[in-house]
């Protein structure tokens, strides 16, 4: 491997995505992932006749001039088959009222809220002059935060008047444009607002920033939306898999990078990794584009292998995200409501929120007259790493039976209805991802720690980048994504070239 050879760390959405522009770009590009199989958080698994999604169940930035469809087109890649999630979600609040229906029609779910949430359109018209600003701002691919003058270049080249005007609410939270809005009274609005945040920010409502949450609130609207794919999430991480072997990718699958090691004189790194069989393999590179939570970084980088003691301990302050504890299930569609909606939020007292997503009748994940249901909370990482064997069962079992006594509940089902039933909890998480103590879905977006504030992918190791969910944008596939664009696009201006992908407005 040459020292202009760029190695890609981790096979996620993130990973992928780099590893698959850098290819076409004609770089020797290596991507090394773990697992035997891509995709990361939004992976999937197969048992017996059924197909489940690891994390990702939605998929936004489908659309034309979304980000995957930016991409994909670039790459020469058809777009998966999918279909256009309507309503995006149905949120429960679970206090005696109907569901709130995230309709994709603009003016249809401008009815809904306005009946749900009588007196709150000053709250919804403030959104949406944030969310069209931001767009129109995201389009024009500004890179955050900014490092050096090129970064400042891109970023003012990306600015407009509107812009300057939104940026002057970018410590505030959304709680404050409630406040300003007069809507703070509202507490339906507010138990609405806390839990899809959660689901988006990694926050409630008081800890999201205005500018990030303005904009996810509106994500299942078109002209965005909300996607469904057929099949599984795996085809995404499958075509963009093709397009890197096309372009002459090397793909080492089923192979853990071990060590980072950074030679300072020759401004390259040392790569070990170790295929399933326990074989050393050791990789020579310029460049790496990491796409693992940036904690991983401290177990990964010896104390004198580069990484200096500012930047060690400025990851460690970075705030814990949270874990996930799901469960995959299988039973036959008659024994849910004819009408239920695909993804269905509900309020729950003791996990905040429950996340519920239901394959479609002609998806491939399920065979004909069957459907898997797939439920995920958020949990503390914390409350699930050091316990000992028996702690670990006890406790996946009490939550596995609150998780299925709520979706019995919910859905008028009995213990028998389930013909499959699974869970994940951290721990499995750390086991399918690498990710460090299972945490999953990047930094909470709060003011202090999202877009300029963030966390940069340029590293003070030279040659080491970062992308993945916790760079700007944040997570999701359609924020990695983004993230996987900007380190490219950055990674190739430090070589002198550039990269300009289509906008299609
Ligand atoms: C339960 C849940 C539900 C979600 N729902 C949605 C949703 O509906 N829509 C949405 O858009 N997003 C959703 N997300 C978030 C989304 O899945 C992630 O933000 C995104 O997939 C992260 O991609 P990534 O590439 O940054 O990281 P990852 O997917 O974590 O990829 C990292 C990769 O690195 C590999 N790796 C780890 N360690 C090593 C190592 N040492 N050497 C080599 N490889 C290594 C891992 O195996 C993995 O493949 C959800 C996440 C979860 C957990």
């Amino acid at each position: 491997m040459s020292d202009e050879s760029i190695i890609v760390v981790g096979g996620g959405i993130a990973g992928l995505t780099s590893a698959a522009l850098l290819a076409k770009e004609g770089y020797q590009v290596t991507l090394v992932e773990a697992h035997t199989k891509l995709g990361g958080c939004a992976g999937t698994f197969k048992r017996g006749p059924y197909t489940f999604d690891v994390g990702a169940t939605q998929v936004a930035g489908l659309e034309k001039g979304g980000i995957h469809h930016r991409l994909f087109h670039y790459l020469d890649i058809p777009l998966p088959n999918a279909r256009i999630l309507d309503p995006g979600c149905s949120v429960d609040l679970c206090d005696g009222t109907g569901p709130i229906n995230l309709w994709h029609d603009p003016l249809r779910w401008e009815k809904e809220r306005k009946e749900q949430f009588p007196g709150s359109e000053i709250f919804w018209s403030l959104c949406s002059q944030i969310h069209k600003s931001n767009w129109a701002f995201v389009d024009r691919d500004p890179i955050l935060p900014v490092r050096n003058f090129w970064d400042l270049s891109q970023l003012i080249r990306a600015i407009r008047p509107a812009n300057l005007l939104t940026g002057v609410m970018s410590k505030l939270t959304i709680a404050d444009l409630l406040t300003i809005t007069g809507c703070q009274k509202d507490k339906r609005l507010r138990r609405f607002l806390d839990i899809q945040l959660k689901l988006y920010s990694q926050e409630a409502a008081n800890r999201t920033a205005a500018l990030y949450g303005a904009t996810v609130l509106q994500m299942a609207q078109s002209p965005r939306g909300l996607w469904h794919l057929h099949g599984s999430m795996q085809i995404l991480s499958d075509l963009l898999k093709n397009s890197f072997l096309r372009d002459g990718g090397n793909l080492l699958i089923g192979h853990r990078v071990t060590s980072i090691f950074s030679d300072k004189n020759t401004n390259t790194f040392d790569v070990k990794v170790i295929d399933r069989r326990m074989n050393l393999i050791q990789l020579h590179t310029s460049d790496i584009v990491f796409s693992l939570p940036p904690q991983s970084l401290l177990d990964l980088i010896p104390i004198d292998g580069g990484l200096s003691t500012t930047y060690r301990k400025c990851i460690n302050k970075l705030p814990k995200p949270s874990g996930a504890f799901v469960f995959y299930g299988a039973l036959s569609r008659s024994e849910l409501p004819g009408d239920a909606p695909g993804h269905i939020q509900i309020f729950d007292n003791h996990f905040g929120s429950i996340f519920i997503s239901i394959s479609m009748e002609d998806d491939q994940r399920a065979p004909v007259g069957m459907a898997t249901l797939i439920a995920s909370v958020f949990v503390d990482v914390d409350h699930w790493s050091n316990l000992d064997s028996q702690s670990y069962v006890s406790k996946k079992d009490i939550v596995s039976r609150k998780i299925i006594t709520i979706l019995n509940k919910k859905f008028g089902l009995l213990e028998t209805s389930w013909i499959h039933k699974e869970f994940s909890t951290p721990r499995s998480f750390e086991r399918w991802t690498g990710r460090p103590d299972g945490i999953v879905g990047g930094l909470g977006q709060h003011p202090t720690q999202f877009g300029p504030f963030g966390l940069s992918s340029r590293t003070p190791l030279r040659g080491l980048w970062l992308c993945g969910d916790s760079i700007y944008p944040g997570e999701g596939t359609a924020g990695v994504s983004q993230s996987a664009m900007m380190v490219v696009r950055q990674l190739m201006e430090r070589k002198g070239r550039s990269l300009n992908i289509p906008v299609f407005n």
